[in-house]
């Protein structure tokens, strides 16, 4: 990329926002300038979707797998933006790049928008796009990542797929938050969901994984397919280690061996305790700490990688 966009300062904030750059309405913003009406139906209505990429060591991973899913979770929704997957890439490269983040959370974003007459017809909306990077953030802290998470299984139900697609990134989260308090008054980090049988589905911001026998399985319903999820079934084909996608029962989870989540924010991140119970001999896994080491290993791999174009100074 030749020469980096214009870094708008509308006026100074004095509220505290994480570092980064965000761009909306055509123009590149610290991230305290990004601002969004009321008005529109992604804040009223939760009516939007998304994405989230991680920027590692100055590279996107996987981007392109981040873009078709952003993509196809548009034209589900019936809503369109005014840029192609390339150009998506290209804003997001300059979010970055801007930012002079080395390793970052990168979301974008498109909302039904809003409607100049303030029609409830989400067919008369402007549909907006949104993108920011701000420093990588992790569903596990430092501790967690060492020690492992204490996982809540709790009754609390995933929206079910038929009133809202999973597989479709986006905001319907109250059931998510209602799991998180559940799981903070039994003292845990934080919340399994169930689906509609009562199984396992996924967690705020993560795919579960549970290993028996040195079997790994995770739901195939109920649950965003996601890029993470997906690495991990890569890295098992590539290890030789069985890996199978089907319904998880919780009895089956609180059984296994070895339990970790999986996200774009933290990668694979292990789970040593169960609704108060040590999973296995309560400690790190031997099998995840291999995918875990595999994970970050495979951000080298140049396929893989999207490397940023940071302006000259910040090299
Ligand atoms: N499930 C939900 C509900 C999520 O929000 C996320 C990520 O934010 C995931 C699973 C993991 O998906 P990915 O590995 O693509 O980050």
């Amino acid at each position: 990329m030749s020469k980096l966009p214009i870094l708008s300062q509308r006026h100074i904030d004095p509220r505290s926002y994480p570092p980064g750059v965000a761009y909306m309405d055509g123009q590149y913003l610290p991230m305290q300038e990004a601002k969004l009406s009321v008005l529109d139906y992604g804040f009223l209505h939760s009516d939007a979707t998304y994405d989230v990429v991680h920027v590692w060591k100055g590279a996107f991973f996987r981007l392109d797998d981040h873009l078709n899913r952003f993509f196809r979770g548009i034209e589900e929704l019936h809503m369109s933006i005014p840029y192609d997957q390339a150009q998506v890439a290209e804003i997001l490269h300059n979010c970055v790049a801007l930012s002079e983040l080395r390793n970052a959370y990168v979301e974008f974003i498109c909302t039904r928008g809003t409607s100049p007459t303030f029609s409830r017809d989400p067919r008369d909306a402007e549909n907006r796009f949104i993108a920011f990077a701000i420093p990588f953030g992790s569903v596990a802290n430092k501790e967690q990542m060492e020690h492992g998470l204490h996982l809540a299984v709790t009754d609390v139900l995933r929206i079910p797929p038929s009133s809202v697609d999973p597989t479709i990134k986006n905001y319907h989260w109250l059931d998510m938050v209602k799991g998180l308090y559940a799981a903070y008054d039994q003292g845990a980090d934080t919340a399994v969901l169930v689906d509609g049988n009562g199984n396992v589905s996924e967690g705020p911001g993560f795919n579960v994984f549970a290993i028996r026998d040195g079997v790994v399985s995770t739901p195939d319903t109920s649950v965003l397919l996601g890029i993470t999820r997906q690495t991990i079934f890569d890295i098992c084909a590539g290890l030789g280690i069985q890996c199978r996608t089907q319904d998880v029962s919780v009895t089956a989870l609180k059984a296994a061996d070895e339990v970790f989540v999986t996200s774009t924010a933290g990668g694979v991140m292990p789970v040593t305790k169960v609704d108060g119970q040590p999973v296995g001999s309560g400690v790190l896994g031997t099998l995840s700490k291999t995918i875990l080491a595999k994970y970050w290993e495979m951000h080298d791999d140049d396929t893989l990688r999207d490397v940023v174009p940071y302006p000259e100074a910040a090299e």
